[in-house]
């Protein structure tokens, strides 16, 4: 039988035939299919791995966060995610809604890292209502830093990038060494007879 099925990336129709299936295993434990054209299934993995990464960075920034804030992360304010989303998606709407255009969760992590004494001392000059006021007023601060952050980060690659052509000039000089110094070979190893004189 060949009847029609949608495709999970493109979401058009077509024949089974032309699909491959993806097994999703829910927390549960328990599985459900997805059926994905065999022309789409590429862009399906890359989009389903970028989606991932995405998951594990915004875990691992709300995590950061609610350690720097010092509360427990389920007690970060599901408001408050939006406005870190807002600002994942980058801020500038030139065409409709911009999607994942700012920079990456990851990067945001920096940029909390880089501020964490900041919004901790904070907390000694500033009093907040609430949670979401100082979660608001560290976004601020990071918001502020992430020009600081990018500049940073450009200095250190360029410095990584000197620091291995200099690796790369000392690994060339020790081989060239090596090969220069390189001991003549031992003549005697093969040929006992001549300690037999
Ligand atoms: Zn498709």
């Amino acid at each position: 039988m060949n009847r029609e099925v949608k495709c999970a990336y493109c979401g058009e129709k077509g024949k089974k035939i032309d699909m491959k299936v993806d097994e999703i295993q829910r927390q549960s434990g328990t599985t459900f299919k997805k059926n994905v054209h065999i022309a789409c299934w590429d862009q399906y993995i890359s989009n389903k791995q970028f989606l991932e990464t995405e998951k594990k960075e915004r875990e691992d920034l709300i995590t950061l966060i609610a350690e720097i804030i010092n509360i427990p992360i389920n007690e970060v304010p599901s408001s408050f995610f939006p406005f870190i989303e807002q600002l994942r998606n980058g801020n500038e709407k030139i065409k409709g809604t911009k999607y994942k255009q700012g920079p990456t969760y990851a990067f945001i992590a920096d940029v909390y890292e880089y501020c964490r004494q900041d919004i901790i001392d904070v907390r000694s000059y500033k009093s907040f209502d609430d949670v979401f006021g100082y979660l608001l007023y560290g976004l601020a601060i990071v918001k502020n830093n992430i020009y600081n952050v990018k500049r940073l980060h450009e200095t250190q690659k360029i410095v990584a990038e000197k620091q291995d052509i200099i690796e790369q000039q000392i690994d060339i000089e020790h081989l060239e060494q090596e090969v220069e110094y390189k001991p003549a070979a031992s003549k005697t190893s093969n040929d006992i007879s001549d300690f037999l004189d």
